[in-house]
Order: C-alpha cells, then structure tokens, then sequence
C-alpha cells in the first residue's frame, strides 16, 4: 500500500502552472512549459502590460547596461538593436515579439496582484490568493517577481510636507518637462547615472544628493549601422559570434574580477583605476574629484558606465551636495551641513527594496506552514541551484538567493528554464505530479555557495562602505551564484535527480 501522501490528489486544480509577474523570467518559465507541452498556464501580472522591469521603468535616458546582443533570449536574438546598448523601449517592444511568438500573451492577465500562497498537501497544490479576494488554484507554482521590483521609497524627515512634484523613477510620469525647474535628485545608483545627464540639460538647477559614490567607467556605445542589421538579419550564425565575444569579456569580468577577486585582485584594481582615469579626463576639480571617487572596492556594489554622467557635474546648473538630508521642508531640502535648497521638483533614484519586501514578493506558506520570508529572514537566505526551498513542493522560486548568474539576467533565465525542463521531464517519466527538493540537497548546495563565495570580493574586497545591495540584512552577500556562466548552465542541465523527492 502507498503511504497516504502518495495517494492520487482529488481536487483538480484550475491550472496546471501559475507564474506570477510577466517580465522577461516569468516569459522564459512559460516557453519551457509550453515546450514541453504544458499549455494550461496562468501568468499574473500586476502592472497593466508585460514586460516586467522593461514596462516599470521609462524615465529618460533608460538603456540597458549589459550590450543587447548578450542581453536577450539566445534562441531568440534580434536583429534590430538599434545601438550597442539599446535604450529601454526597444526592451519593451521586444518583450511583446517575445510574448506573440511564442503565443504567451493568452495566458497573462494584467492588473492582477497575488497576495499570497499556500501549499495544500493533502490535495497536492498551491492555493494562491489574489488581490480581489478570489483564490486560483495551480498543480505548479513559479514566482518570477523580479529582484529589483518594490521601489525604495525613504522616509526622509518633513517628505511629507514637502509642496512640490515627487517622482520616483520606477513611477515615471512620461514628457515631465524640466524646463525651468529646480530640481533635486536623491540617489547616485545606476538609475540616476543615466537620468542625471538628461535633467541637467533642461532644468534651471539640479541638485545631486549623493550618499555613496558610484563607479563608473568609460561607455563604448554606437547606433548598429543597417548593414550589420542586415547581416544579422541573413546569417544570425554573425549575430551569434558577437554574442559569443561580448558574452565572454563580461564572463571574465565576472569570473575573475568579483567571483575570483582573491586571486585577480589586480585586475580589479585595473578596473578602479579606469574608473579614476575616466573620472580624472572628465572633471578637473580635484574637489569635485574627491566627493566622486568610491573609498570602496570595485565590484562590491555594481559599477556602471557613462560617459555623460561626470560632466553633468561640471555644468554650472549642477551642484553635488554630499553632507546628507536633514530634511524637506514645503519648499526645498535642508542638507546635513545645514545648507537649503530650494527645489520645486524632487526625483527619487532611491532604487529597490530587495531583503525586507522581497524575497519573496509576498506571503509564501509551503509544506507544516513554514513561511519562506520567515524562513530566509530568520534563518539564512537560501535556495537550491537558486530555484528550490526544502518543504515548498511543487515551487519554482526564479527570482531567489543565489539565483543571479553571469551578468546578464538572461544567463540567469536560461540556466532556469533548463532546470525546469530536467525537473518537469523526470515528473513526467516517474508518473509524478508533485516534487520536492530535499534538505540534503538543498544544505550541500548552501554550504558550496558559502565556500564558493569566500574568493570573491564581497569577502576579500573592501566593501565596508559600499551600502550595496548584493548583501542581505544578515551582511551575507547571497544574491550571486558563485559559477561561471558555463559552469551554472551545465549544472541546471545536469543536476542530480535524487536531489528532488517526488511522489
Ligand atoms: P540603487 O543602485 O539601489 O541606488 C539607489 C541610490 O539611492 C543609491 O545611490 C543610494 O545611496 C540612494 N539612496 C537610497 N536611500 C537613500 C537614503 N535614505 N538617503 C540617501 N540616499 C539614498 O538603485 P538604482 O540606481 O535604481 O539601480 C538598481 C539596479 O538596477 C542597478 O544596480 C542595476 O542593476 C539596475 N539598473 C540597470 C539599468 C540598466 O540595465 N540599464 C539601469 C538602471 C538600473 P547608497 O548607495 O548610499 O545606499
């Protein structure tokens, strides 16, 4: 006799797979069940169209950071790129190619906030809550809700009684004109270095309120001439050798400058030291300079590039206040040295909450209730090959510790959808419906990651004043998966199969 977990479940789920968040990860997860023939699948989206950050994000002078030929599906290369790096609409218009060839957008249903979800053992399935009150049920349950995704919205003293516009750059208000605006911007992440430039060109005065200084370094950027379009276009095997070269250089970048710090330190030290030079051609203050230059490793928060991001500051409309906030007041900021500004408009670049609202998005009960915010928060965060939680049967986590590989999100994607296609294969053969990953599996994987990690510069680096956000609120930095890009895709192609339970 089976023992009663093994029992057939009864209750027929409404689906067989539900994905929360129809950005780019939730669109993989869904072409590898479609591949396998899994069609009865529901995507949940919060936002009113897909597309996921590409959709969130438009304010001015939005690009990707990683070159377009590298940040994009391998099976599905595009032969438009208008530039090097593309800029943020071309992303949105190529989710939606995306999301009508491989025939997603019948399965998603926008403006559609989960709740929260629970794992009904007895009748083998995930009972997830939306924001209407209604509950779907689902056999599968993958949450792809993003890393950067809860914006950061500081509680800075006196915001509250401040009289003019606030725009958060993850809640853009499109054609904002700056025209004769004063205008501050908290924030100096990768999000301002791109939209600092734009304001300082129109607004009557802009004041930066930097707290930690970024990195940046030199931007190789060019419209790709029609030619190569078109070449792209005849023979994609062309397209794919750029992605090869392009994917290898920040491969090494990964590898060797954050992962193997320890033993490549002065290639780090190569690469600070072209941030400095980038920094020294550009502003001739060496005051200036000074408040500009990190006092912390490179690699330990991401670096950006720009290449009109640090003679925004030599503008005479520009001024970089560095003594912090004190607070707003109906008409302005008073700096931490007690200087006011008057503004009329305040941008906040604050960026994303990651380790207190997500991870996960929210509320996640799996197997004799455990709850995986508790579990990450009060335990450590963690999660097998970035995916699976011990006691979440039948859950894909995408977005989870130790899930983000390489430096495009799309090697992470990837390496993903083949370990769903390994996962959900095997179910299939077994004659299974429901897995688990089991505690052993998912403890060695922890242990591996943590040792692993030790090379890299979020441990031999000086990283004490970075604030940066690859470390969780336990002073862990558990958002990398310490592989190469090769080294993760073959083990989500390969992983062992007794690491899971199934039943
Ligand atoms: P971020 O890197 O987290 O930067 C947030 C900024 O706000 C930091 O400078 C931070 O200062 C500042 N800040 C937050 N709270 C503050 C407070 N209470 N007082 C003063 N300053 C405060 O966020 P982001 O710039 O939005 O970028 C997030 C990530 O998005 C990037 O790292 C990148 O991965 C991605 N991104 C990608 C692209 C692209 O691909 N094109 C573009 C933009 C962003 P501290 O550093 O001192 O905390």
């Amino acid at each position: 006799m089976q023992p009663a977990h093994d029992a057939p479940a009864h209750e027929a789920p409404a689906h067989d797979v539900l994905i929360v968040g129809a950005g780019f990860g939730g669109m993989g997860a869904a072409i590898a069940f479609k591949r396998l023939g899994i069609d009865n699948i529901a995507i949940l989206e919060r936002e009113d169209d897909l597309g996921g950050t590409w959709h969130v994000n438009h304010y001015p002078g939005l690009a990707v950071d990683i070159a377009s030929v590298t940040y994009s599906y391998s099976f599905e290369p595009n032969p438009n790129w208008s530039r090097l790096f593309a800029p943020g609409p071309e992303l949105k218009r190529y989710a939606h190619h995306v999301a009508d060839k491989y025939d997603l957008k019948r399965h998603m249903e926008f403006q559609t906030t989960v709740d929260g979800a629970e794992w009904d053992d007895t009748a083998r399935l995930w009972r997830v809550r939306t924001g209407d009150g209604t509950e779907r049920t689902a056999r599968y349950l993958v949450t792809a809700t993003g890393f950067l995704s809860q914006p950061h919205v500081p509680d800075f003293p006196g915001i509250k009684n401040f009289q003019g516009t606030i725009l958060h750059t993850a809640a853009w208000q499109d054609g904002f004109d700056f025209t004769g605006k004063k205008v501050a911007v908290i924030g100096t992440g990768a999000t301002a270095v791109q939209l600092i430039p734009e304001i300082a060109e129109r607004a009557d005065a802009l004041t930066v309120f930097q707290r930690t200084p970024i990195w940046v370094v030199p931007k190789i950027d060019f419209a790709i001439p029609s030619p190569v379009q078109q070449l792209f276009r005849r023979i994609p095997l062309t397209q794919r050798a750029a992605r090869l070269v392009n994917t290898s250089l920040l491969e090494m970048l990964m590898v060797f400058g954050v992962l193997h710090f320890k033993q490549f330190k002065p290639g780090n030290k190569l690469a600070a030291g072209l941030g400095k030079a980038h920094l020294r051609s550009q502003v001739p203050d060496p005051e200036l300079r000074r408040k500009l230059t990190p006092d912390y490793d490179f690699g330990c928060k991401r670096p950006t590039f720009s290449n009109t991001y640090f003679p925004s500051f030599t503008r005479p409309n520009v001024t970089l206040e560095t003594s912090g906030i004190a607070r707003l007041e109906a008409d302005g900021i008073l700096a931490g040295d007690g200087t006011k500004t008057e503004i009329d408009t305040l941008v906040l670049a604050t960026g994303f909450n990651l380790w207190d609202v997500n991870f996960p998005a929210f509320e996640i009960i799996g197997r004799e209730g455990r709850d995986l915010g508790k579990f990450w928060r009060e335990g450590r965060f963690q999660a097998y090959e970035g995916v699976a939680v011990p006691k979440f049967p039948n859950f894909i986590s995408l977005n989870s510790p130790y899930s983000y590989s390489g430096l495009s999100y799309f090697t992470t994607i990837e390496g993903q959808m083949k370990h769903i296609t390994r996962l959900f294969g095997e179910l299939r053969r077994r004659g299974r419906d429901t897995f688990e990953v089991t505690e052993a599996a998912n403890a060695d994987f922890l242990d591996e990651a943590t040792r692993r990690l030790q090379s890299s510069v979020f441990y031999n680096g000086d990283c004490t004043t970075s604030r940066s956000y690859y470390f969780n609120q336990h002073g862990e930095a558990t958002l990398l998966r310490p592989a190469s890009t090769l080294r993760t895709l073959r083990e989500m192609d390969s992983f062992p199969l007794s690491d899971y339970a199934f039943r």
